[in-house]
Formats: structure tokens, C-alpha cells, sequence
């Protein structure tokens, strides 16, 4: 799983905008970016908004663009740096958009399937669930989070797990999420399928792909 040593809301305010890496309290007047809006730390007040390391006070620098766009998507999905990267080579390595090859893997890791399904409240509820093992993937138990799925791949919660509190009353929670079209579910059975690959449109549109792509081709 991958971990953070600043508390979460510390990386919205990093990022100058809201990330909604906390699930329900995101939508709630207790949302610490709405009462914080400025970046962390001593200087965060007179850096302004996305203030971190190269982004100085005057116009972001093209190398500041790509790495806040690049740390946004990593937070986003809660992915380190290696890993990230490995996704960059991988979406280099196919065929068509190296930028939204690189989308599509991280929309397709596990715990993000598990969040966009409605059976976790944020990417990082969905990463604990599947690491402590109470999801399959085609019926066999996974407990790895950044495991990509294909077309056609069915998650669905196990069994033993079904039986516990938090499944049980998944039901009212789940069904008022709305799933994107390339997933299908069966809210009383907790699964879901990958019927094909997300489109572009179809992933969040404040993250800029083509920043990502310039920041790995310059280094
Ligand atoms: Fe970000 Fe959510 Fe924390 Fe608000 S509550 S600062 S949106 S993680």
C-alpha cells in the first residue's frame, strides 16, 4: 500500500485544489481544505496556491506544470514514485497515447476498480479492503491492490468477508454511487466486471496527461 507521512488533506493542500482523498468527509463542511485553502508548511501562506518546491509566486515554470501534474495523479491514486514510473514505461511500451495508456493502467488497478464500483468510500478504503484479502479476482482471492485487470475480469467480495458488518450494510451506500459504463455490478452480490477499458472521457478530467508525459520524457 502505498503510504504518505503527511496526512492526506496536507496533499490537497499541496496540490491548491481538492483531491478527495477521503471519501464522505470530502463533501462535508469538514473538508480541511475549505477551512485551510493555503499550502502546507511555514511558507504555505505566501506561496500561494500549489506553492510547493518549484513553484515559486510568479507563473509556474513548464517544469513546475509537469511536476505538480505529475504528483497530482500520483496522489490522486495514491501510487509511489517507482511505480508510477513503471506505469509511465509500460503505457510507453503499447500501442497508441503513451498519456492515456498511462490513465487506463491506473484506472485499472484493483483498488481503484473496487472505489469506482461504490464498495469503498475512497481509493484508499478500496486499497485496505483488497489488501487485507476480502476480494477475488475470477474467483481467486487477491490482496494486491495495484494489480491491473483486463477486459473481462470479475471482482467480487469473498465469501467469509460478505458475512462482516461492513458488507452487510454496503447495500444503500453502494447503490447511490454511480459506476462508469465500463464496469457493470450486482450490488446485492458485491461484484463487479471490467466489461472493456475506460475511455478517455470517461477518467477524471482535471488530471493532464500530456504534463505527466512531458515530465518523464525530459528526465
Ligand atoms: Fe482533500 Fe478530502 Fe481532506 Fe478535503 S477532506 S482536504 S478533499 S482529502
Amino acid at each position: 500500500m502505498a503510504k504518505t507521512l503527511s496526512s492526506v488533506c496536507k496533499l490537497c493542500r499541496r496540490e491548491g485544489e481538492k483531491l478527495f482523498l477521503k471519501g464522505e468527509r470530502c463533501f462535508t463542511p469538514k473538508c480541511s481544505f475549505e477551512k485551510r485553502n493555503f499550502a502546507p508548511g511555514q511558507h504555505g501562506r505566501t506561496a500561494g496556491r500549489g506553492g510547493g518546491k518549484g513553484m515559486g509566486t510568479g507563473r509556474a515554470s513548464d517544469f513546475a506544470r509537469q511536476l505538480r501534474a505529475k504528483q497530482k495523479a500520483r496522489r490522486v491514486y495514491g501510487v509511489l514514485e517507482r511505480q508510477f514510473r513503471r506505469y509511465v514505461e509500460t503505457a510507453q511500451s503499447r500501442r497508441g497515447l503513451t498519456g492515456e495508456n498511462l490513465l487506463q493502467i491506473l484506472e485499472s488497478r484493483l483498488d481503484n476498480v473496487v472505489f469506482r464500483l461504490g464498495y469503498a468510500s475512497s481509493r484508499s478504503q478500496a486499497r485496505l479492503l483488497v489488501s487485507h484479502g476480502h476480494f477475488t479476482v475470477n474467483g481467486r482471492r487477491s490482496d494486491v491492490p495495484s494489480m491491473i485487470l483486463r477486459q473481462g475480469d470479475e471482482v467480487t467480495v469473498r465469501e467469509g468477508s460478505s458475512k462482516l458488518t461492513y458488507f452487510k450494510e454496503l447495500g444503500d451506500f453502494a447503490e447511490k454511487r454511480n459506476t462508469p459504463s465500463w464496469l457493470s455490478r450486482d450490488v446485492k452480490k458485491i461484484s463487479g466486471a471490467v466489461t472493456r477499458m475506460p475511455e478517455r472521457a470517461e477518467i477524471d478530467g482535471s488530471l493532464d496527461e500530456q504534463l505527466i508525459v512531458e515530465y518523464y520524457s525530459r528526465r
